[in-house]
Order: C-alpha cells, then structure tokens, then sequence
C-alpha cells in the first residue's frame, strides 16, 4: 500500500468564515445567535413539511422571528423565490433564518444573493449546503448556478436532536451525497492537506453513523456522528472543486429529473471505479475511512450503499434506459477538470453500470 502521510504537494488552503455552532439542543442558541450577527429580526424560511419546527423556533425567538414563509421548494423554483422575496419585504427582516435541508438552504440563498442579508442556517439533512456559497434558481425546467460569497451562511448550528426525525431512507442516500463531497474532494484539482483531512474524516464519520443508524433510527449519537460528518463533508464542498461524480449527478438530476440525493448515492460507486487508477492515494483514503481497506474504494462503497438499504441501480428511481445515450452525450458536452480523462464512449458503460445496479468493476 501507498504511503499516506507523505510531505504534500504546494498549496493553497484559504479557511472559510462560517461559524459553527454543533451539539444537542444547540438550536435553543438561536435568539443569541442572531443577537451576535447585529440582527433584530428574522424571516424563518422552512418547507410545508417542517413548518411544525419553524413554529417552535418562532416561539423561541420571540420578538425577533418577524415571519414565517413555508413554501421552500426542491431547486429553488423562481415563483417560489420571488414569493418569498415578497414576504421578505413585508416582514421587515434583517436576517433569515434556514431550517431544513438543501432546498431550504437554497431558498434563504436566492434571498441574500439579491438582498445581502445574512443567513444563519439551521440544516436537519446531511446536503452539506450550508458550507458553501453556491446557489441555484430554476427557471423554465433550468437550474442557473453561481457562486458568491454573499450567499454563504454566516453562522451553522447543528442540532442533531433536529435530524431525529429524518426518515432512515432519505437520510441513508442524503449521507452518501454527503460522502461523495468529500470523496470527490480527495482528488480535486484545488484540494490541499487540510480538506484532505477533513474529507476522510467525513466520509469516516458518515459512514459510522449510518452503520450506527440502520440498528438505532432514533440514536442521537449515531445521528450527531451523521451531522459532523455532514459538516466537514460539506465544508469539503464548499472549499474543493467537484469533478466527474458531481458533473454526472447534475445532469441525470437536470436534465432527467433523477432525484439529487438518490442520484449521487447510486452514481459513487461508478464514478470512483472510472478514476481510482488516476487517483490511487485519495481511493486508499476512502476505502481505509470505510474501515475496508482490503477493498477496492469502489466495491467498499458499493457495499456500503448495499449494507443501508439504499436504492442500487438508476432504473430504480426513473432513469430510462432509451435516454442514457443522450446523458452520455450531455454529460461529455462541456469539458471540465477530472483526474481521469472524461471519454464519452466510457461514461456511457458507466451509465449503463450505474443503470442496471451492477457491482463496479
Ligand atoms: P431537501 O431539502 O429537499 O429535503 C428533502 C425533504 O426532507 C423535504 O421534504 C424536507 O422538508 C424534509 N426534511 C428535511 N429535513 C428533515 C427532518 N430532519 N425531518 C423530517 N423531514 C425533513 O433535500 P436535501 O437533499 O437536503 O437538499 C437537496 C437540494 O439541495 C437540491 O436542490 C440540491 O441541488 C441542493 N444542494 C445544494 C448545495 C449547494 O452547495 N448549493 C449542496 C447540496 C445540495
């Protein structure tokens, strides 16, 4: 086996500014928090589904929640944004406030991108959105990103107590999204030493929480175990240029409507198995993290995926087998950075792999 530890590389680590603020019942910090950001008033943004939990954190807030608006939406739909820009407006706010997962964390983003309010984000799945200033709005069926630093929350509290409820499902595959973050920030172009660390560290305490999760669904340390793994393998993301994974997983979400979290835990196997011989020493990584390091990083996760129940092929979640030549065509259209060269006759196995649930070889 490769040596690990070996000096690194030259490099450039710039440090990200968010504050964090992790453990159970850490949301009762939430009045102090906004307090500490200069803020007097809050819009608490939440999907229909958690409004229960936007209510109590109103209530705890008191005089500084000025509303609440509900309608957070996969993808960050532009009707839904300007909504809610609507309500931002009447509420008077001078922050917002995100409970929930990726969706809602894009929705508060839209919102400070065209504001410059900060946003203090309260994330109860493993999207790991929270740590980076990437943002997208969907508008006619096209999801437009960017980056900007205004978007970026200022302050993250982790409350694990608020992933309890999390179904076992979405938070098995919104798990693996979380790893994919972090395994694709082992090879990235821009990666360094100290996002190397945190990557197998996440993807370590990912994959334990989860083991820990699928025999306990109520476990408050397997579910704090899940969130700091959600939280450095986001701050992977927010910190590492993605590469082939992530490129594919866009376009089967874009451009097929695959569902994200699903999507990315399916395609990981594969896109590992596609670069481990370029990428030999981050691939070590992930299979020691998995503790399976006999493995190939490929066959680990794949087995991991496997162990949790997780959906295994494309076809179980809407893929048709008539459009995987037209996503291996999208998804070779625009070049970009991969340790691997991006063939297009080689991603279309990969998709029919992926399509069919087939262990990577
Ligand atoms: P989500 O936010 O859409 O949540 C999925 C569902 O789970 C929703 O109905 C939500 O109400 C519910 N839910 C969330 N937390 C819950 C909890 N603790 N208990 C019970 N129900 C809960 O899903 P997601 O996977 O977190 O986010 C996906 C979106 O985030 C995608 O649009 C994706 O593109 C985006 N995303 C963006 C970034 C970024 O950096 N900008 C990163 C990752 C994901």
């Amino acid at each position: 086996m490769q040596k690990l530890t070996s000096m690194p590389e030259p490099f450039v680590y710039t440090a990200q500014p968010t504050r964090v603020v992790f453990g159970a019942d850490a949301w009762h910090m939430l009045k102090a928090e906004i307090g500490l950001l200069g803020a007097q008033k809050a819009l608490v943004l939440c999907t229909a589904r958690q409004r229960g939990l936007a209510e109590q954190a109103s209530e705890a807030l008191g005089k500084s929640a000025a509303a609440i608006y509900d309608q957070a939406t996969m993808h960050v739909p532009l009707a839904v944004v300007q909504e809610a820009r609507v309500a931002l407006t009447r509420s008077n706010a001078d922050c917002l406030i995100a409970i929930g997962g990726g969706s809602t964390i894009g929705l508060a983003k839209a919102l400070a991108l065209g504001t410059g309010l900060p946003i203090l984000a309260v994330p109860t799945t493993y999207s790991g959105s929270e740590m980076t200033s990437v943002y997208g709005v969907t508008e006619g069926g096209t999801k437009k990103t960017g980056k900007d630093a205004r978007v970026l929350p200022k302050t993250v509290i982790y409350d694990p107590q608020l992933t309890l409820r999390l179904p076992y499902d979405i938070s098995v595959t919104s798990g693996m999204n979380a790893i994919a973050h972090a395994a694709e920030g082992l090879y990235a172009q821009d990666s360094n030493p100290m996002i190397t660390l945190l990557a197998e560290e996440g993807i370590r305490a990912m994959a334990s929480g989860l083991r820990q999760l699928q025999h306990q669904k109520n476990d408050v340390n397997a579910r704090e175990q899940c969130l700091y793994g959600a939280w450095l393998c986001g701050t992977v993301l927010g910190s590492a240029g993605m590469a082939l994974h992530h490129k594919l997983c866009h376009t089967l979400g874009g451009s097929f409507n695959l569902p994200h979290a699903q999507t990315h835990s399916i395609v990981l196997p594969y896109a590992m198995a596609y670069n481990a011989s370029f990428a030999p020493s981050a691939m070590q990584r992930i299979s020691r993290a998995l503790q399976r390091s006999n493995q190939s990083a490929a066959s680990a996760l794949y087995d991991l995926a496997q162990e949790l129940g997780a959906p295994m092929a494309l076809r179980a979640i809407g893929m048709r087998a008539a459009d995987l030549d037209q996503a291996a065509d999208i998804a070779v259209a625009q070049p970009y950075w991969n340790p691997c060269p991006v063939e297009r006759d080689h991603i279309r196995t990969l998709l029919q792999y992926a399509f069919e649930g087939l262990r990577p070889e």
